[in-house]
């Protein structure tokens, strides 16, 4: 048995804004329930926690910094990357979410009509209905609708046989690039994380991003085995990037991840505390 530590950080997680089940105000009150010292909400392509949720998380004694998880695509391949501490005052950071919004729209409208091609329509209020409170629709939300319309047995299936990556219905979008996501990030003062890097295509793509000006790696993710943690951590000690860490929380629809499963310590939280008071 490993011990508990004290203080336990979860850097990772979405709350209904993106496609996670809970509100930012249910997200702390399970964050203190779990016992964890510091949180931040990180939701795909969106900010709309903020800055509200920072405030009630201070009167609760849960310590919470900035974050988001932009989609981003390099040489066809999707690179989500964790933007940290930035100043939510900043416009740079909502100006990248509006874009991704408009971006998402087309898209969405483009994967319906593949799936109504394939005799499997789902209507806009349909989607909007499943998406409920999101500002950002995406595929799950798709997914989701795919299987309430019985065109699939579950949402990992309408993924694997549909929409997936590459698969019949699936459409790549408007992309934005890395390099846009980093200057954004870093226009806000943020500071810019590669998340779960194991779900890279391939280690050239990893160290296409290695030479790119990324401030840190998250290296505790999920359940990831021991061994995992310790190689993602060398990697980022030898590059002279920050640690990070978190579970990827999505609530009901990703149950077997619980918030708090993955998290870093006080020491590594500190530099990333230290930017966003820098910031606030
Ligand atoms: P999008 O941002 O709309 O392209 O959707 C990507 C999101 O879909 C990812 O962040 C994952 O949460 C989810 N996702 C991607 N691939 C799968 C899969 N094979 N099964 C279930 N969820 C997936
Ligand atoms: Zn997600
Ligand atoms: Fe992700
Ligand atoms: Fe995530």
């Amino acid at each position: 048995m490993f011990p508990i530590e004290d203080f336990r950080a979860d850097l990772h997680c979405h709350s209904f804004f993106s496609d996670g089940t809970l509100s930012p105000q249910q997200l702390i009150n399970e964050a203190l329930n779990r016992g964890l010292s510091a949180l931040s909400i990180t939701d795909h392509d969106s900010i709309e926690a903020y800055p509200e949720v920072l405030n009630k998380a201070e009167e609760k004694g849960l310590s919470m910094i900035t974050g988001v998880e932009f989609s981003a695509m390099m040489d066809g391949c999707s690179v989500h990357i964790l933007g940290y501490s930035f100043s939510h005052q900043h416009p740079s950071i909502k100006n990248l979410c509006t874009k991704h919004s408009l971006r998402r729209t087309s898209r969405n409208q483009q994967i319906l009509e593949q799936l109504a091609k394939l005799q499997m329509p789902i209507s806009d209020a349909e989607l909007k209905e499943v998406a409920k409170n999101s500002s950002t629709i995406g595929r799950p939300h798709i997914a989701l609708a795919m299987v309430q319309k019985g065109y699939a047995e579950s949402i990992q299936e309408a993924f694997r046989k549909f929409i997936g990556d590459g698969k019949k219905a699936f459409v790549a979008g408007n992309p934005i690039s890395v390099e846009e996501t980093l200057e954004t990030i870093h226009e806000a003062k943020g500071l810019a994380v590669i998340a779960h890097p194991h779900l890279l295509k391939n280690w050239e793509l990893f160290n296409k991003l290695l030479k790119l000006p990324f401030d840190g790696i998250e290296c505790f993710y999920s359940q990831f085995p021991l061994a995992e943690q310790q190689k993602w951590e060398e990697i980022a000690k030898k590059n002279g990037l920050l640690i990070s860490g978190g579970s990827d929380f999505h609530g009901a629809t990703k149950p077997q991840t619980p918030l708090g499963c993955s998290y870093i310590n006080e020491r590594l939280f500190q530099p990333l505390l230290d930017r966003y008071k820098e910031n606030r």
